[in-house]
């Protein structure tokens, strides 16, 4: 097996692994680079590979990271099959289109609007449009988790990752050899998912490494909440949530639920102002049967949420100014309709803002995390006086220790061990780590490096 790391290579983003096995070419997982200018360029590259000839697309699941760059390669002549679970194929529909309806808007209001043109000087034209989305969701093919699938030589099966919703591992068969793809691990006791499949044999472990060198707090969020919400309520503000619409907000709304039920006396409306949110969190609930929590305790716990349906429910929002916790996407600040709440939430020192995860390097979230009190927004300059927290009990990643635990759990192997989607530092800390703990050969993913195995 031939392997090359394209993206996600000491980095976090841009997911992409490509396979040459058994005469087949295969690419594990098409997603966006995020973050800084730099990176985000680096999405407008040529593929390394000709995108006409790969054969198969396995997708482990629907994060943008992951999966955005699929519409751009089918744009660019793929025509192969994309095989994942029922939940990835619907998840990566909702954030795919997402991801075109932004790019092009974006695009539109660069050109029209004199204020955007003068804050960011360059927008660069959408990668793809819907109808690239709409053509490449003819390529998917769904798997149930667990179930055998036979490609010529190769047996690839999905294992369940805990990460989010369709989430998987690849354990893939070839030669008498098993090679397993984390994708990205979830936690071991997150409320909502499941903890991820232990392989029985492994002998080539690609696995991921976002919090490598980090352990995630160990503080009950519910608690953390509750600090804030009391805040709150001695200042009569309101609270703004940016949050990730997918995992993220459900998982949210299941600490808050549990908080109203513990101190009722911190009760508050929650809106929710997001329509991909909206999207994914009736498929959490439609497809609850892949999670921990049953459909009841699910409903329960979002029916604490009001969904913002019209511009005219914000207008009234604004109007009424009543205490309240307003959530909505992007998590990180880097668009959507957040941005609008920000602008109003932000200027009032009896305010609070909450992130509520990861704050990627050039984001808007990043610079109001630092502290930052006025920060530059695509409409100009904004003043942050409400008060910033920041949760870091939230992630939907394992941490150090929870990956070493995982490795350790599989019975036999792995005999090699390569290291992916994690910055420099940090892969290199876990590969110090790592290389005391287990007797194993680690290799670091390199950029466009290929390897043979
Ligand atoms: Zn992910």
């Amino acid at each position: 097996m031939k392997v090359q790391f394209i993206g996600a290579a000491q980095t976090v983003t841009g997911s992409k692994t490509y396979l040459q096995v058994d005469n087949k070419k295969i690419l594990i997982d098409c997603g966006m680079y995020q973050g800084i200018k730099s990176i985000v360029d680096k999405n407008y590259n040529p593929f390394s590979f000709d995108p006409a000839q790969v054969q198969f697309l396995f997708l482990t699941h629907a994060h943008l990271d992951h999966c955005g760059m699929i519409p751009r390669l089918y744009k660019q002549g793929f025509k192969g099959k994309i095989l994942c679970t029922k939940n990835t194929r619907k998840l990566a529909e909702i954030i795919m289109m997402d991801s075109a309806r932004i790019q092009q808007s974006s695009f539109l209001d660069f050109k029209r609007d004199k204020k955007v043109r003068k804050s960011l000087k360059k927008q660069r034209e959408a990668l793809y449009d819907e109808n690239d989305v709409r053509g490449v969701l003819e390529c998917f093919e769904t798997y149930d988790f667990d179930h055998k699938i036979s490609l010529g030589k190769i047996d690839l099966t999905f294992r369940k990752a805990g990460h989010i919703l369709g989430a998987s591992s690849l354990e893939i068969h070839s030669n008498n050899m098993t090679y397993y793809f984390s994708g990205d691990l979830g936690r071991m006791n997150d409320p909502l998912e499941y903890a991820p499949y232990i392989p029985k044999k492994v002998d080539h472990l690609f696995i991921e490494t976002t919090y490598g060198d980090r352990l995630h707090d160990k503080e009950d969020p519910v608690e953390e909440l509750a600090k804030i919400l009391k805040a709150n309520q001695k200042s009569h503000g309101r609270v703004l949530i940016p949050s990730f619409a997918v995992a993220r907000t459900q998982l949210l709304l299941r600490h808050l639920y549990m908080l109203f039920e513990k101190y009722p006396e911190l009760k508050l409306p929650i809106y929710i102002d997001s329509p991909m949110t909206k999207k994914v969190t009736d498929l959490y609930l439609q497809e609850s049967g892949e999670l921990r929590v049953d459909k009841n305790t699910l409903q329960d716990y979002f029916s604490i949420a009001k969904f913002l349906k019209w511009q005219s429910d914000y207008k009234k929002l604004e109007r009424d100014q009543h205490p309240c916790i307003i959530i909505s996407a992007s998590g990180m600040l880097s668009g959507g309709k957040v941005l609008q709440h920000l602008n109003t939430i932000a200027r009032n020192e009896r305010n609070h803002i909450v992130l509520v995860g990861f704050q990627g390097e050039g984001t808007l979230g990043r610079d109001i995390s630092q502290g930052i009190d006025i920060v530059k927004t695509k409409s100009g300059k904004l003043p942050i006086r409400a008060k910033v927290h920041h949760l870091h009990t939230l992630s939907a990643h394992a941490d150090k220790l929870e990956l070493e635990t995982w490795i350790k759990s599989i019975e036999s192997g792995p005999t090699n061990l390569y290291l992916m989607h994690g910055e420099k530092e940090t892969v290199e800390n876990f590969k110090t780590y790592i290389d005391e703990k287990f007797n194993c050969k680690t290799t670091i993913a390199v950029e466009n490096k290929e390897i043979e195995i």
